[in-house]
């Protein structure tokens, strides 16, 4: 019998999108570290054999800078996904007409500078809305991965919102960021947005621990290292063990800063889990990559969405937003 499948998929969120959203000047130029990050990561996953999905970022498809090492990602094995071209963790504030040249301009440009066309797509800080659904439908894309079902998005927004230095206009902009709390009671195994008119799309959460719906990617990890990398290593265990249990087979999400230390990117020093040095991470995400393939058969988001496809028993839902209480 097949082993079951578990994505992996990389959010390649850039310095400058960090400067950003933290209120910091300067972000304007793009400051990058993907030149830097991409090879370490890359190398991490050769390590192991994992091919995964990289959401990129249309606005840093088109630098010149990034150029050279975004076009090793495909002939390295790996896939790309669209994470939206400005980053905005906003989306759910998109008229219809935003939306369609929010998705074709970082679409374009990861082509451009990928030779791929994405067929999935995540919204920048978990933001969605049912406008972009069917954006993505009409574009002919596979598959959705913007939903993250916890509880505990509110949680982070209270944490961002008091390390950042922010109008209130712009506090106002960001009052839905990471979600409502209402966003545990989504599931957490993947189904169809129905979009009317018969209509779908397949969605892939990102999957959190089932019964606790508490987060077991990697950022959410390096927090329990930080305590004792005993604790991590049974809480991760605990998560893949569950989900096992309840047949549900996870979308594992990583961020450039699970690998990079603030040894690396002093810049993001404000950024938790940054006391702790790149290499140091990167043994931490070597681990993981190990435990989660005790478990399951690592695969890109595509693959996963495609054995989705072939299957008769996957749900409908009617795709409402969860925003504001
Ligand atoms: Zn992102």
């Amino acid at each position: 019998m097949n082993r079951p499948i578990a994505s992996v998929s990389l959010d390649a969120d850039n310095l400058w999108s960090y400067m950003k959203t933290h209120g910091d000047t300067g972000w304007e130029s793009r400051p990058t570290y993907l030149p830097t990050f991409l090879p370490l990561v890359l190398d991490a996953l050769d390590r192991r054999d994992v091919s995964v999905t990289f959401f990129l970022v249309g606005a840093d498809c088109e630098r010149d800078e990034n150029r050279a090492v975004l076009a090793t990602l495909v002939p390295c094995g790996h896939e790309v996904g669209n994470h939206s071209y400005e980053h905005e963790p906003w989306l759910h504030l998109y008229t219809p007409e935003q939306l369609e040249r929010e998705i074709e301009s970082a679409e374009a440009a990861i082509l451009e500078a990928t030779g791929q066309r994405p067929v999935g797509f995540r919204g920048p800080g978990f933001s969605w809305s049912p406008q972009l659904l069917r954006v993505l439908h009409r574009r002919g894309y596979l598959y959705d991965a913007s939903t993250f079902p916890t509880f505990l998005g509110p949680l982070a927004r209270a944490y961002y919102f008091w390390t950042a230095k922010l109008t209130p206009e712009e506090r106002t902009k960001r009052s839905a960021l990471f979600g409502d709390w209402k966003e545990g009671f989504r599931p957490i195994t993947p189904y169809r947005w129905s979009l009317g008119e018969e209509t779908t799309l397949l969605e892939i959460p990102v999957t959190t621990m089932p019964v606790t719906r508490t987060p077991f990617h990697l950022s959410y990890l390096l927090y329990l290292a930080r305590v004792s990398e005993a604790a991590m290593r049974a809480y991760l265990r605990t998560a893949l063990l569950l989900c096992r249990t309840y047949g549900v087979e996870p979308s594992f999400l990583l961020h450039p800063l699970d690998l990079l230390g603030g040894d690396e990117v002093p810049e993001l020093a404000f950024f938790p889990g940054m006391d702790l040095p790149g290499a140091r991470k990167r043994e931490l995400f070597d681990g993981a990559l190990v435990l989660l393939a005790e478990y399951f058969d690592l695969v890109p988001m595509s693959v996963h969405a495609r054995a989705l496809e072939a299957r008769r028993d996957i749900p409908l839902r009617v795709p409402r937003l969860a925003l504001g209480a």
